[in-house]
């Protein structure tokens, strides 16, 4: 049985909303308070690691005319004229002179305290960009402070810090100073990494490091502040690396720790079931079965996440984990997104294993309640050795006699971390036995988005598609030119081929999509008279889907018009050519994995992208991107570039702690280097570890208690 943790999905919970004793001591204000919250500041460490966004030089001031152009410097000079002109518009205007040259100061919007204070003889400094114009040398709304004659030069670079609405620089600045000077917490910038690990990758200390980046003194180049590659800002990146690291090891650590049934490689009956399957399998595929075997044979649980790219062929693969669970005497559950996916795994997997008389049991939420309570029966007996059903299915009870291995596939569609919630049951008697894992995603990871996100997996990738697959042919068709479309259509039903018409998503309203897919559907009924059409949406009662799955499968229905649920997994080679409408809505993985369901026979296929004009700037790259590429890791690493990391895994609200500093694609070595001490630290220092995820995960660690 499968159980959801509660709050395990609950982000709000991971952190309580109030601020730190520490904290609320700096400063008497709530409204501050309140403030500080907004951005995410309740303790020292978080003012501690709440790092500038940028810098300004004042520690040094230009001459008038000799300061350079292109960017924000400090000059000093003596008022020489002030006056508030009304015309072209009210504006305060100050003439500044220091010797070498002068400029014009000019405020559009000022108080009536700046006309006192800005007042001719009075000694000021600037600091703004200088422009020059048709009167000459000027600077719009400079920062301006009225000084006295010599008043000593700032002796570190100003930081400027991410802020919120009525929170100014000066009091963030403040804060932070009065944390780093006297914190109530004095270990509060102790090192938390081995002196012997620091050296050996050569980067600074952390005190040194946080000083620095909130106080860089003059000399600083100012370049490698920015573009974050100064040693400061490395090593603060390598911290935020390592926690992340940390965090996801200990957690792979600890389920690792429990124990699971071993299950060794039976060669006989592998033999005997590759023997009547269809095809070779690739090598690819060999690799991962070799990678898969060798975990099961471990008395430790398996946590194996296994992409592949859409069609790779990972069916097989979890078919053949499941015949070595079944040749110990342990059982098999295969867990599905949709009835319309499990479904097809229990034909699939039916056809191979019936001839070994092995039996496979089908769990449906369609399924006449008699049957179902035969098919739980027999899965509480220990007389089904292979379940499959959909994932809601197992999350309610079902009970297993002995639950060897649990295959979740398309696991991506729930979140990346929902696998986090997913906790089995039904092991033999002991609590601490868990079954082996086995994940399936077809939306494939970047590998550097794998090797920090996906740190408490370990991870197979098939790299290769069956021989014989020819590549989709994609067209990007504006909708103007449906007429062609609606040719090749009847063409290709002509000689045979089959065809699947998308109906575009509307993520506003279901009814309105359903509504969308009812009319196209009526449309293309008339359009196309003398052919079969069906209609699939996720509307639809299971049995009714079922039933239209199977005849376009048996080719009964040769145009499908369906909603996006066939995203996932539907395999019917006979389908030659896709039509996505509205292509500019989806999302690129979406219309990736769309256009897998096609070119899964051997005849040349081709996805027409119907788009509408005009386009969004964000849609023509994504289209220009699905359209160039057919490569799921390429189109993935792209996707990661346009939209971030947080979108790209869906972990916004899954309550994963995102990185902050680190730039995964620019990071990499760092990355690389955190991996290998976090490893390092787990054996050798476990203490400086959790004082090291403490520091950079405090309370967001709850997550990963599953
Ligand atoms: P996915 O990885 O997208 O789940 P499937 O497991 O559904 O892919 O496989 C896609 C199709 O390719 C299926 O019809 C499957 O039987 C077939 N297939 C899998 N492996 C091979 C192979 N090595 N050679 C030929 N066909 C294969
Ligand atoms: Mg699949």
């Amino acid at each position: 049985m499968l159980t959801a943790m509660p709050g395990a999905a609950d982000t709000s919970a991971s952190a309580p909303d109030r601020p730190d004793a520490s904290i609320t001591a700096l400063t008497q204000s709530k409204k501050t308070l309140e403030k500080l919250l907004r951005l995410g500041i309740r303790t020292e460490m978080d003012l501690a690691l709440h790092l500038p966004l940028r810098y300004e030089d004042e520690t040094h001031v230009f001459p008038i005319n000799d300061a350079p152009e292109g960017r924000a410097v400090q000059v000093e000079g003596v008022i020489a004229h002030a006056e508030v002109l009304l015309k072209p518009r009210r504006q305060l205007v100050c003439q500044v002179e220091d010797g070498s040259g002068s400029l014009c100061m000019r405020f559009l919007n000022f108080y009536g305290s700046q006309v006192t204070a800005y007042a001719a003889g009075k000694r000021v400094r600037l600091f703004g960009e200088i422009r020059h114009g048709f009167f000459g040398a000027e600077m719009v709304h400079p920062k301006c402070r009225v000084i006295t004659r010599n008043e000593p030069l700032s002796d570190a670079m100003t930081p400027v810090y991410p802020v919120t609405a009525g929170l100014h620089q000066q009091t963030l600045r403040k804060l932070i100073s009065q944390v780093l000077n006297s914190p109530h917490d004095p270990s509060l910038l102790s090192e938390t990494v081995p002196a012997g690990i620091i050296q050996r990758i050569r980067l600074p200390g952390f005190r040194e490091s946080i000083q620095m980046l909130h106080h860089p003194p003059p000399e600083t180049v100012a370049v490698s502040l920015q573009n974050r590659t100064h040693p400061a800002w490395q090593r603060i990146k390598f911290d935020e690396l390592l926690a992340q690291q940390l965090s996801m090891r200990l957690h792979y650590r600890q389920r690792r720790s429990r124990k699971a049934p071993r299950l060794v490689r039976h060669p006989a009956l592998h033999d005997a079931f590759m023997a009547q399957l269809p095809f070779q399998p690739t090598q690819a595929q060999n690799r991962v079965i070799a990678e898969i075997s060798h975990d099961l044979d471990s008395d430790h649980p398996m946590q194996r996440l296994l992409q592949g790219d859409v069609g790779s062929g990972k069916t097989v693969v979890a078919a053949i984990a499941a015949l070595q669970a079944i040749a110990n005497g342990y059982q098999t559950a295969i867990m599905a997104p949709t009835e319309i996916l499990a479904e097809q795994h229990f034909q699939k997997l039916n056809a191979w294993f019936a001839p070994m008389q092995i039996p496979v049991t089908w769990l449906s939420g369609s399924q006449k309640k008699k049957d179902r309570q035969t098919a739980l029966a027999t899965i509480e007996s220990g007389e089904t050795m292979l379940a499959i059903g959909t994932h809601a299915l197992f999350q309610e009870q079902v009970n297993f006699h002995r639950l060897g291995l649990a295959v979740i596939d398309e696991q991506h569609r729930f979140g990346v971390h929902q696998r986090l919630a997913l906790r089995m049951k039904g092991m033999p008697a002991s609590a601490t036995q868990a079954p082996h894992q086995l994940m399936m995603s077809a939306t494939p990871i970047p590998r550097t988005l794998s090797m920090s996100y996906l740190a408490d997996l370990d991870v197979s990738v098939i790299d290769e598609l069956p021989q014989g697959r020819s590549p989709v042919v994609t067209k990007l068709v504006a909708d103007s030119r449906r007429d062609e479309v609606m040719e090749r259509i009847r063409h290709v039903c002509g000689q045979g081929r089959q065809v699947y018409w998308v109906c575009p998503l509307i993520e506003e309203s279901e009814t309105l999509q359903l509504q969308t897919a009812m009319e196209t559907y009526e449309t293309l009924c008339k359009t196309f008279s003398g052919l079969r059409v069906g209609l699939v949406h996720g509307r639809l009662a299971a049995p009714e889907k079922t039933n239209i799955m199977a005849q376009f499968k048996h080719g009964d229905i040769q145009l499908l018009v369906a909603t996006t649920v066939i995203e996932v997994g539907v395999d019917v080679p006979n389908a030659s050519l896709m039509v996505i409408e509205n292509a500019e809505r989806m999302g690129l993985s979406q219309l990736h994995q769309l256009r897998g369901r096609v070119g899964r026979g051997a005849d040349a296929s081709v996805c027409i992208l119907m788009y509408q004009k005009p386009l969004s700037e964000i849609a023509r790259k994504r289209l220009k991107i699905i359209f160039e590429h057919s490569d799921g890791f390429e189109i993935a690493r792209q996707d990661l570039r346009l939209r971030g990391p947080g979108e790209f895994l869906g972990a916004r609200q899954s309550g994963i702690p995102m990185l902050r500093f680190a730039d995964l694609e620019l990071d990499g070595a760092l990355l690389t280097a955190a991996q290998a001490v976090a490893d390092e630290m787990l054996n050798h220092y476990p203490h400086q570890a959790q004082q090291h995820i403490r520091r950079w995960l405090g309370q967001k660690t709850e997550y990963l208690r599953v």
